[in-house]
């Protein structure tokens, strides 16, 4: 019998030592295998009397599915074993404790933290949503750490609850409301896009030190979820803009207007492309084609023949670069060093390491070259572009929605020029093209509609630039704060900062 003051119960082949945790539904045990290898293990004891009606043979066929899954973010089933009482899940053992814990001792994470673990947790659910799995359990506690040296995130506990009504026979909540979709509390029904609100939780909870909905009371804690309420982020820590767009759309309560999945996953901010991850250099090297290089793309890749089926982004730029065409050159250097980045942080053998960081470096002095040559050469369209400027103001003082847009315009530019205000500049030349393709559209032929066509090819193009260079910033950020343990140390040591 798995429970208090029993001690751990008794299982063929392996050894049960002592408790790591218990949850709303199981306790678990660390054990050792009694043959050969020793293997240490996580055996999860499920006690069958608190199962709900479903059945509990449909529950071992649900078993034997996740028995076959296999995912670097997913905490692995390794086999399980039934008695009367109990069902017994022997699982992959994660030494790193659970996230509650990881974020409660450093009380926040940076986001830099916070975006790595959010990659990880969403690339295990898009991995789930593909084969229609839901969680229905997400929080904290059930988000495992592989160990705290190299601490990589493990979903754990999925893909029962959906055998477990979170209401029991005497209508009392299971589990964590704090946690739980607003409508999967009040309206008792509910879909997959409650584990969306749960990860806006999590995220919430990583950043802010608790969920939304902390509360003193029972009564209070009621209430916040009842609301209709915005739910509101707080001004401290300073976030990215993205961070908190992601946050403030997953915490939607209405699930209809909840981001969806898909959104999720190509949000900018968890960008799951990009991610840190085997397939990172083979995406640096080669463009999309629906075949990534597999396993082999070792020692040799960053030699390896390019071309054939895969262009080389990288190819592609040194070619625009040879033919003259910088700004080409510096776009597609650009993209290529969005993954090459994160293809450094995830690459663990010393010697590969520092041959993509050797290429790196070199593909960035080269970008700063190109960026030196377009910058002085977009210096002189400006100044050509000024005459034309005046004229197209001149010719535009009877159609004041015009006469705005181009007001918008030398707003982003006057930014432009202003330390750190790239991404408001970014924002005007957005705000004031939006505006400016209107109009154009509906103007006549003529003088103005000329003038109006270059000057919005010209904005697009400066909205463009300033892009690649926020961006190649950020790159080069990354590269120079990596250090030689790469990803995991880089979280680790931003985590002891704290
Ligand atoms: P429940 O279904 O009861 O919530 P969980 O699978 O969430 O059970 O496990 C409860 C706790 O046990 C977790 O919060 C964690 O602290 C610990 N735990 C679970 N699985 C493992 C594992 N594979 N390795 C290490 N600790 C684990
Ligand atoms: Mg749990």
């Amino acid at each position: 019998m798995a429970g208090p003051g029993w001690g751990p119960p008794r299982l063929d082949g392996f050894i049960l030592t002592e408790r790591l945790g218990s949850g709303t539904y199981a306790t678990v045990y660390k054990a050792y295998a009694k043959k050969d290898t020793r293997e240490v293990v996580a055996i999860k004891c499920v006690a069958k009397k608190s199962l709900n009606k479903a059945s509990v043979e449909n529950l071992l066929t649900e078993i034997e599915i996740l028995k076959g899954i296999r995912h670097p973010h997913i905490v692995q089933l390794k086999d399980f074993q039934w008695d009367s009482d109990n069902i017994y899940l022997i699982m992959e053992f994660c030494a790193g404790g659970d996230l509650s814990r990881f974020i409660h001792t450093r009380r926040i994470l940076p986001e830099k933290v916070a975006r790595v673990f959010m990659q990880q947790l969403a690339s295990a659910l898009q991995f789930l949503h593909e084969r229609n799995i839901s969680h229905l359990d997400l929080k904290p506690q059930n988000i495992l750490l592989s160990s705290l040296e190299k601490p990589h995130l493990k979903l754990a506990d999925f893909g029962f609850a959906q055998h477990m009504s979170p209401w029991d026979e005497k209508h009392v909540l299971r589990g964590s409301p704090l946690y739980m979709a607003p409508e999967m509390v009040c309206q008792r029904q509910y879909d997959a896009r409650v584990d969306l609100w749960s990860v806006g939780v999590i995220l919430y909870e990583a950043l802010f030190g608790q969920p939304p909905f902390a509360s003193r009371s029972f009564l209070e804690l009621e209430e916040k979820i009842r609301s209709n309420r915005v739910i509101e982020l707080p001004l401290r820590p300073p976030l990215s803009r993205d961070c908190r767009d992601l946050l403030q759309r997953l915490l939607e309560r209405d699930p209809s207007r909840r981001i969806s999945f898909q959104d999720f996953f190509a949000h900018p901010w968890v960008d799951l492309e990009h991610m840190p991850s085997r397939e990172s250099l083979a995406r640096a090297v080669s463009r999309p084609t629906g075949m990534w290089w597999n396993e082999g793309m070792c020692g040799d890749v960053l030699s390896a023949p390019f071309g054939g089926k895969n262009t080389a982004l990288v190819v592609e730029a040194v070619k625009k670069d040879q033919e003259g065409d910088p700004a080409a050159a510096l776009s597609l250097y650009c993209k290529a060093l969005d993954f090459f980045v994160p293809a450094l942080h995830y690459e663990v053998d010393a010697q590969r390491k520092e041959a993509i960081k050797a290429k790196v470096g070199q593909y960035m002095s080269r970008a700063e070259e190109l960026k030196a040559v377009i910058s002085s050469s977009n210096e002189a369209l400006l100044r050509q572009g000024t005459s034309a400027r005046d004229l197209l103001r001149e010719m535009a003082r009877d159609k004041p929605r015009l006469l705005a847009a181009l007001e918008v315009a030398s707003a982003a530019m006057a930014k432009e020029e202003e330390a750190s205000g790239e991404q408001d500049a970014l924002d005007l030349y957005q705000q004031s093209l939006g505006e400016l393709l209107l109009l154009l559209a509906g103007e006549p032929p003529g003088r103005r509609r000329e003038l109006l066509h270059t000057e919005v090819q010209n904005l697009m193009a400066r909205a463009e630039y300033l892009k690649e260079q926020v961006k190649m910033r950020e790159s080069r950020w990354e590269a120079e704060t990596l250090d030689k343990e790469g990803l995991s140390e880089s979280v680790r040591s931003s985590c002891t900062l704290q």
